[in-house]
This record gives structure tokens, sequence and C-alpha cells, in this order.
């Protein structure tokens, strides 16, 4: 899939809308999920426009790719959750329930956070 940058992630990389920052260096975003689903729920994003994972395992460097995995890590510790536990999930194309085309990953934390998945 070729990357869109009118996805709302893209837009929030150009400060056309706002966001709740957590954290930035010069590779990486992290802000508060605007749905959160736990209480701490965090997104990471990349600056560089990738769709997915798959996108950015691809063609990102290893810079990059190092600084988004540390990024995530950084997050925890800044939310406080590093010693209870938490847990991160990327969503991956229709089957995965992406919803935004620009890579993300989630970071949830602040209870317990139950089974990985619900059987539905
Ligand atoms: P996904 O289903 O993995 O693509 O997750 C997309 C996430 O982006 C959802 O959890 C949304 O609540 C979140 N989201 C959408 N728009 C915004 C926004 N403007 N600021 C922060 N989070 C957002």
């Amino acid at each position: 899939m070729a990357y869109d940058d009118s996805n709302v992630f893209a837009r929030i990389l150009r400060g056309e809308i706002p966001c709740n920052k957590v954290y930035e260096d010069e590779h990486s975003l992290a802000f508060h999920d605007i749905n959160p689903q736990a209480p701490i729920h965090i997104l990471v994003i990349p600056k560089g426009q990738y769709v997915s994972i798959v996108d950015f395992t691809a063609k990102a460097t290893e810079i990059e790719i190092a600084a988004l995995f540390r990024a995530v890590t950084k997050v925890a510790e800044i939310a406080g959750v590093t010693d209870e536990g938490w847990r991160l999930l990327a969503n991956i194309g229709i089957n995965g329930g992406q919803e935004v085309p620009h890579l993300h990953i989630h970071v949830f934390g602040g209870r317990k956070l139950g089974p990985m998945l619900t059987r539905s």
C-alpha cells in the first residue's frame, strides 16, 4: 500500500492538528491516544512515512528502527509502567484492525490488561 500523507498522524507530524505529546526525538513522536482503551494508552510513531511495520522494516534505516523501539521503552518509563508491566501492540492491515495508515505502536498500561485477545 502506498503511503497517503492525508492520514491523521501525518497531519499531527506536520503540526496541522494538535496532539497531547508524551515524548519526541529526532525520529519518533509519542502522544496520548484520543480514545484511550486503558489508563495509559500512548501511541508511538516514526516521523518517517511508513504505512505499517512491514513497510517500516523493509524501508527504514537501522537508526530509525532502533529509535522507534527505544522510544517505546522510553515512553513506558515516562508513563511509569515499567515496574508493574505493560503491553505494546501494532495493528497491521484489514485483519489486524489498523485504522490509521501510518505505523503506530500502542503502549497500554495502568491496570491488569487481561487476555491478549477476546474470542469472537
Ligand atoms: P489502529 O486501530 O491501530 O489504527 O489505531 C488508531 C488509533 O489512533 C486509535 O486508538 C485512535 O483512537 C487513535 N487516534 C485517532 N486519531 C487520533 C488523534 N487525533 N490523536 C490521538 N489518537 C488518535
